[in-house]
């Protein structure tokens, strides 16, 4: 795919159905190059012909507006968490074609990793009577911290997953995953810092508009950076007070059960429907006005602002994106975020917050532009 080809497929992806010449417009691509790469799209099968402009140009031709294919290219992303892998088949329109979602096996080895996840691939395909040679490739992401082995963990999985499928694998961390996945719905080449708060805090970086990965695909690891040397051991990697021991989903709910008095239920994971009820309540509480649910949220937001000022003042990136399973009245964080930021920031730092509920198909959805983004560069100003 040449990059005029994607400066194409991504205009359409961006603005919707178009004629040749808003085409070349909008990409900035000359008439005659326009119509030369439409036409090879249109023929490789990537764009069809959906239909005739109601707006004539000067010449009164031109009218066909072009729309992406349903089908070409296919992806397959595979979200690997801690006790659900996902996986979903999307198309250059971020349509969900089909998604499915399986127990995550305990596993010990990255060999062992690459068997279950490879082991998905033909199985969730042949659901829809589809099989590898339909598909560009697919997309996996997975917690860096999920198997504890020597080396990138991302890089060792891409391997042991291209030994065994027939189709291009790329790995990469979950949060970078829906940092993509966020990248794609702002088009926006503003720095962004993309924050998730789950059963660990998970940090993307976008930097002008451009994912950054670091030197070992490890950058933004926030989540454990030994906040507290006396603090209670973490369980991912091994260190004492890690940030996302500090704040997580099952702290805050913790918390919260202490507010109405209920048990904890067997297994306080992410997964579970009453966890996210209850955060949701706690959130809820907090924005009436409930002091104790406010005082559990206005340290949630003390700790989540001590993280943030180190990265807001070593990155100098003033746009803060944070999504958690806290229901919409998570946004009760964002004032005490930023008024807990203007003590711990530098004071010629800015800094803009947004909350928004966590969108849990945002991580296979990203991990599907791994590969997509051979088609349609989101990056591509
Ligand atoms: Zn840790």
């Amino acid at each position: 795919m040449t990059r005029n080809e994607k400066k194409i497929l991504t205009a359409v992806s961006r603005y919707g159905p178009l004629t040749r010449r808003e085409l070349g417009q909008k990409a900035r691509i000359s008439w005659s190059t326009t119509v030369k790469m439409v036409a090879r799209l249109e023929a490789a099968g990537f764009l069809r012909q959906v239909g005739v402009s109601q707006r004539r140009n000067v010449q009164g031709r031109d009218s066909a507006v072009y729309d992406l294919s349903d089908s070409m290219p296919l992806a397959l992303g595979i979200d690997i968490e801690y006790a659900t892998t996902r996986v979903l088949l999307t198309n250059l329109k971020d349509d969900v074609l089909h998604t499915e979602a399986y127990p995550t096996p305990q596993v010990q080895t990255m060999e062992e990793l690459a068997d279950f996840a490879s082991g998905l691939v033909q199985p969730f395909l042949g659901l829809q009577g589809r099989g590898t040679r339909q598909i560009a490739g697919a997309g996996v992401v997975l917690p860096a911290f999920l198997i504890r082995s020597g080396g990138n963990p991302f890089a060792v999985l891409q391997q042991r997953l291209q030994e065994r499928l027939p189709v291009a694998v790329r790995v990469d961390d979950v949060v970078r995953a829906y940092t993509l996945y966020k990248e794609r719905r702002l088009y926006t080449s503003e720095s962004f810092i993309m924050l998730t708060v789950r059963s660990g805090i998970g940090v993307g970086i976008s930097l002008n508009g451009h994912l950054f990965r670091g030197d070992d695909n490890l950058a933004g690891e926030l989540s454990h950076v030994v906040m507290d040397p006396n603090g209670s051991p973490c369980p991912r990697c091994g260190n004492r007070g890690c940030f996302e021991t500090l704040i997580n989903e099952n702290v805050l709910y913790e918390r919260y059960t202490g507010v109405v008095s209920a048990p904890l239920p067997d297994h306080a994971d992410y997964d579970s429907t009453g966890l996210r009820a209850g955060l949701s309540d706690l959130f809820g509480r907090a924005a009436r006005g409930e002091a104790a649910a406010a005082a559990i949220v206005a340290e949630a937001a003390e700790t989540l602002a001590r993280g943030l000022a180190i990265l807001l003042n070593v990155l100098d990136v003033s746009r803060v994106y944070m999504a958690g399973h806290f229901g919409r009245d998570g946004q009760v964080l964002v004032p005490r975020i930023e008024e807990a930021l203007a003590r711990y920031l530098t004071p010629m730092v800015s800094r803009r917050i947004a909350y928004e509920p966590l969108q849990d198909l945002g991580f296979p959805l990203g991990a599907c532009l791994l590969i997509l983004r051979d088609y349609c560069d989101y990056e591509i100003d």
